[in-house]
């Protein structure tokens, strides 16, 4: 039998990323599910195997938010795998609840949602090799992390616009957004004006992986064929899992739907960049 392609998931010990786990073991894929906590990890591995005779999944212990776990997870994988076809970034925190935009946590998050992608990505990139599909990464975002949101929005103009314009784009202008953002969290300067009135501080890690997404897709394009590479995002929906108190109404199996659809797109019909949601392209 030809060798499965491997696929990475991170924060799948539960969640939607267990569900992505779960569809893209089911469609043969070898799947390493990566999270911080062993035992739910392992649980979670042990479950799926289960499951179905024809899946392969294994833990890793992975800490997006930590580098050194971060760089010993990288090192496992070029030594275990060689290389994976399949990246997709979902590990992530919230601490809000309901309208609230509390931002106590905003560090933590940003973090995590923000910066763990983002290192995740940088360190995985030398790894993916070109699938069947073609190498992918799929980032877990959400519709709150949209500039021009239709109740969460961005209330600085400038900001605004160079987010929007594809040549202002930057790695400075996203790192320095964020940055700007915990800044005025720490000083207790920040006004909802300015920022993401609805879940404030995660709103603004997922603005930040939005706009990271778009930029990167720019560099990938400019790849070989045979060595392409397809980034985008997209938002789960509001599901029922633990991050939401099991409010929401989706399940987990419905909102890893799209990421599984973008993890296994053939290759024609593979995009670059773009923003997804219940398997349409929707506005950053
Ligand atoms: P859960 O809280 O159910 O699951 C989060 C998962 O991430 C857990 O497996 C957790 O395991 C893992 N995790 C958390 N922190 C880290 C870390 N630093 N490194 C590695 N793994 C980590 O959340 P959901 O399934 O709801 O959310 C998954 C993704 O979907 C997130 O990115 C979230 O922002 C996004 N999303 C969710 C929505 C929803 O309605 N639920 C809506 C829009 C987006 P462990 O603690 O063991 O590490």
């Amino acid at each position: 039998a030809p060798a499965r392609a491997v696929a990475v998931v991170t924060g799948a010990s539960r969640g939607i990323g267990r569900e992505i786990a779960r569809q893209l073991a089911l469609h043969g894929l070898h799947v390493v599910l990566a999270s911080r906590d062993a035992a739910r990890g392992r649980d979670a591995a042990v479950k799926l195997m289960e499951e179905a005779a024809c899946a392969s999944v294994e833990w890793r212990p992975l800490d997006v938010a930590d580098a050194a776990s971060l760089e010993a997870f990288g090192a496992w994988t070029a030594r275990t795998h060689g290389g994976i076809h399949v990246l997709v970034n979902n590990a992530g925190v919230n601490f809000n609840r309901g309208a609230d935009n509390s931002v106590e946590f905003a560090e933590q998050v940003i973090e995590t949602n923000y910066f763990g992608t983002k290192r995740m990505i940088e360190a995985m990139l030398p790894l993916l090799k070109p699938s069947p599909y073609g190498g992918r990464i799929v980032n877990v975002s959400s519709r709150l992390g949209r500039v021009n949101g239709r109740r969460n929005r961005i209330g600085d103009a400038s900001l605004k616009e160079q987010l929007l314009t594809d040549d202002r784009l930057s790695e400075e202008l996203i790192d320095g957004m964020v940055m700007k953002f915990l800044e005025q969290v720490k000083q207790d300067s920040w006004s909802p004006d300015d920022w993401p009135q609805m879940y404030t501080d995660y709103s603004v890690s997922k603005l930040a992986v939005n706009a990271y997404t778009r930029l990167m897709a720019r560099r990938l394009l400019d790849r070989p064929e045979g060595q392409k590479i397809y980034m985008n995002c997209f938002c789960p929906g509001w599901v029922k899992t633990a991050m939401t108190g099991w409010e929401g109404n989706i399940s987990a199996e419905e909102g890893a739907d799209t990421g599984v659809w973008l993890a296994l797109l053939p290759q024609e019909q593979a995009t670059i960049g773009k923003f997804f949601a219940e398997r349409r392209e929707i506005s950053f």
